[in-house]
């Protein structure tokens, strides 16, 4: 069995859908020590009291410093009963090993360490770092973002970063994401005046004045697309009004609402132009909202280029350059350095029997093990 293959299996084998990183922060930790790392494991405050923790190592000094930032906490595996093998076992059968977080993202994490212990054996010069979040999934304390932060304030410098979430459809070598949409929930409340449905006229009915209002949201398309992005998308999640009586107006109605936003917007301009639509729409509204994430798009440097050759030259196959997908710990690093996602595939991810290929997992050693040697070269 390779080291990677074993460091998966290993880091799939800590339960780590429960605010319960530490353990296997302190596992990767000891792994990488040997190989020459030093590091160590910081608290986070997150809602509730609790603590997340987010481990920080580095190796090599001098010339250009490389990031690897990946995350160690996991979806919940929801009931057991549906996956094929428990779902923190780590089995492997017929060349796939299962497990909850193997291909988000613990897989990633393990090939990363992987090659990059290979590199420093062979005397590779440069200077390495993996920044390993205990929560990018929830109860989002943003670890990434706050660890930066910290780092940064400590004079820490980067010259790229490699996040290796997920990024191929269906076989590894497909996309290198460049980018990402942005994330923006919108929660808008619409006000009226209660009363009887036989006399309407002394009433304001919320629900009738709220439904023009979300016609009028989703009556065109937000854009057409750009050269790298889909278009945006704008998607009504919930409506909500809670009214048990069939012959009441109710007083208030509300609606939540998810736009997935492409580099032509950023979240102040979402809602700047829903602000000028509810100013013109009947009725009284009350519009709060939460911007997830800001639309990134990192420009194809030669960095990117060395990931794109390394890829090719492993899978056989020419990457293309991707913004799908939802958001990722990459719209914090963009604030920091230039950073790319490159990992395994995503077809199974977040699903009962998340698996991935030992193939696949070889395949992306090897990957990040060319990337980070054409990096220092
Ligand atoms: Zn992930």
């Amino acid at each position: 069995m390779s080291e990677a293959l074993e460091l998966c299996r290993e880091l799939v084998r800590f339960k780590t859908d429960e605010n319960n990183v530490g353990p296997a922060l302190e596992y990767l930790l000891s792994v990488l020590k040997k190989a020459g790392f030093s590091g160590k494991i910081t608290d986070i405050d997150a809602p509730g009291g609790q603590k997340v923790g987010n481990l920080f190592a580095t190796a090599g000094s001098g010339g250009r410093h490389l990031l690897f930032s990946g995350h160690m906490d996991v979806v919940p595996a929801g009931d057991f009963s549906g996956w094929k093998y428990p779902p923190f076992d780590a089995v492997v059968a017929d060349g796939i090993l299962y497990g909850r977080g193997i291909a988000d993202m613990k897989g990633g994490t393990a090939c990363f360490a992987a090659a990059a212990k290979k590199y420093l054996a062979s005397g590779g010069a440069g200077r390495i770092s993996l920044l390993i979040s205990g929560d990018e999934e929830e109860p989002l304390v943003d670890g990434t973002d706050k660890m930066l932060e910290r780092l940064s304030a400590r004079g820490e410098k980067f010259d790229f970063c490699l996040v290796g979430e997920p990024s191929n459809p269906r076989r590894i070598g497909e996309e290198i994401k460049i980018g990402r949409r942005g994330d923006i929930v919108l929660k808008i409340t619409s006000y009226g005046e209660a009363g009887h449905t036989a006399y309407p006229h002394l009433a304001v009915n919320p629900i009738h004045n709220l439904v023009t209002l979300l016609a009028e949201l989703t009556r065109s398309p937000l854009d057409n697309g750009n050269e790298f992005f889909d278009p945006s998308t704008l998607q009504i999640t919930t409506v909500d009004v809670g009214n048990l009586a069939s012959n009441v107006i109710p007083a208030e109605a509300f609606a939540q609402i998810d736009i997935r936003f492409n580099s032509s917007h950023s979240g102040t301009s979402i809602v700047r132009w829903v602000e000028e639509i509810i100013s013109r729409a009947p009725g009284r509204f009350k519009l709060d909202y939460e911007i997830a994430g800001e639309a990134f798009l990192s420009k194809i440097s030669p960095d990117v280029e060395k990931l794109s050759a390394a890829v090719r030259k492993v899978s056989g196959i020419q990457p293309e350059y991707s913004t799908k997908g939802g958001t990722s710990d990459a719209r914090f690093v963009k604030k920091y350095c230039p950073v790319v996602e490159f990992g395994l595939t995503n077809g199974s991810i977040h699903k009962t029997n998340e698996c991935e290929t030992v193939e696949n997992i070889e395949k992306l050693t090897n990957i990040y093990f060319e990337f980070i040697k054409s990096f220092f070269a």
